[in-house]
């Protein structure tokens, strides 16, 4: 344990020494649970959630976008179940008053090692809703209370008679959404996993009411999003499934199971694929009073479709495949990110910053490169320690021009996982380099 809790150390410190993510509101002391993407993070950010759209939107005909307002009327989220029941359960230390999830049995145990010698009694678990409160209006004393939305899924479903009048879509189809979630969540914690504001990107696949189909859909979206990571280049050992038992599934839920990732504090929770039944549109449509039902073309029945969620959240997808791309060897420290989500494709170095020659014909590669994607440049110190600043923010090649270039036109290309150089030609290099990370 204390290797992993070493990594997760070295982890956080990598992100603030190189621009990955730091603490929200720093300069004042912080805000507990929310933190702040750097110039690395906010490019990987980005990457995994245009990685996530294009593959869903972009390249299926059966899933559209969608990008709602985070600020709903207050009656979707008692529709939706979210002002009676978006609850943990709450307990107080009754010598310190500190507070906790009732459920959250190994903090609970950790902070009564913190009373050694002491008998630690605890509260009676109280109901704690986690959905963040906003006043809206502009006359003091009169503004309405709303919540920031407390997951992205409600927008959705509210919009569920939108898509279906202004697109072609037909049943089974998908509608998909990213975008900033707030909790208030008890105890914010182990980095960015369990944060007070975060971003979550989901799909709602709305399929017909039948059990067979249900089945279907589901395993069909658990071994797709699976498949995704994977694909990613995260490592198989440190991902698997863990069905819901039966006491923790919500009470519409025809099946849920969470994608797990082996954390430094054990399995962890980072997305989950949800049978959720007909329970939202039901729920809509009773609190709205709007049709929400679908006609089926052959039978002429109408019904309201059956709705498989994919959530994953886009801050622990980020975390996990930082963590799972972690390496180091023979004294050396890289991230081995995917290049489709590295923050940087290459970076371009002159090999000594005072040679005018060598900066004009590396400035020249780097501005033609950056066209075509995110390109680092760097002409500080000397070469060994430019190399370990793009391995650590997982950059897949260095490309460095030297006198020999000015010589014959090549350049030399270093790859990030072996370390090893090879020699370019200059109008060579971009389709080098496309072919790789594409
Ligand atoms: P947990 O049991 O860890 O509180 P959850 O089951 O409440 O999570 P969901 O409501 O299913 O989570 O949300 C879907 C996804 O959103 C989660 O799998 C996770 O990736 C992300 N998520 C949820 N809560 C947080 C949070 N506080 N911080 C960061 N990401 C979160």
């Amino acid at each position: 344990m204390d290797n992993q809790n070493n990594l997760m150390e070295k982890i956080v410190a990598l992100c603030k020494r190189r621009g990955f993510i730091f603490p929200g509101s720093e300069i004042y002391g912080g805000l507990a649970g929310t933190w702040d993407y750097g110039p690395a993070g906010s490019l990987m950010k980005k990457n995994i959630k245009d990685i996530w759209w294009k593959e869903l939107v972009q390249l299926r005909d059966d899933i559209v976008g969608l990008d709602a307002a985070v600020m709903m009327n207050p009656r979707a989220w008692e529709a939706s179940g979210h002002v009676e029941a978006f609850t943990d359960p709450l307990v107080e230390c009754k010598i310190c008053h500190q507070r906790f999830r009732a459920d959250k049995l190994e903090e609970i145990a950790s902070h009564e090692e913190t009373h050694k010698g002491q008998k630690v009694t605890w509260t009676e678990p109280q109901k704690f809703n986690l959905l963040v409160k906003a006043y809206l209006g502009i006359i003091e004393g009169k503004q309405s209370e709303i919540f920031l939305r407390g997951e992205i899924t409600n927008g959705v479903h509210v919009n569920f008679r939108n898509v279906l009048d202004s697109t072609r879509v037909k049943i089974p189809f998908g509608i998909a959404q990213v975008g900033k979630a707030f909790r208030n969540e008890i105890t914010p914690g182990n980095f960015t996993f369990r944060s007070r504001e975060f971003e979550q990107m989901e799909t709602q696949f709305y399929i017909k009411p039948d059990g067979k189909e249900g089945e279907k859909w589901f395993e069909y979206w658990k071994k797709n999003r699976m498949d995704w990571y994977l694909s990613l280049g995260m490592r198989q050992e440190n991902l698997r499934f863990r069905d819901h038992e039966d006491n923790e599934r919500a009470h519409y839920a025809l099946a849920a199971t969470d994608i797990e990732y082996n954390a430094p504090w054990g399995w962890q929770e980072f997305m989950g694929v949800h049978h959720r039944g007909d329970w939202d549109l039901k729920r809509h449509q009773e609190f709205s009073g709007q049709n929400l039902t679908v006609k089926d073309l052959e039978t002429n029945e109408e019904y309201l479709p059956w709705d498989i969620e994919t959530s994953a959240g886009v801050d622990r997808s980020f975390l996990f495949i930082l963590v799972d791309s972690y390496r180091e060897e023979e004294g050396r420290v890289y991230l081995k990110l995917s290049p489709k989500i590295a923050p940087y494709k290459a970076a371009v170095f002159p090999l000594l910053a005072n040679k005018p020659e060598l900066i004009e014909k590396a400035r020249g590669i780097y501005e033609d490169l950056k066209k075509d994607f995110m390109v680092a440049w760097d002409d500080r110190g000397n070469i060994g320690k430019r190399y370990a600043a793009q391995d650590e923010i997982g950059t897949p090649y260095c490309i460095t021009v030297d006198f020999d270039t000015l010589k014959d036109d090549s350049v030399t290309i270093r790859d990030r996982d072996n370390a090893k150089q090879i020699r370019v030609k200059i109008d060579e290099v971009r389709g080098y380099l496309l072919d790789r990370i594409k």
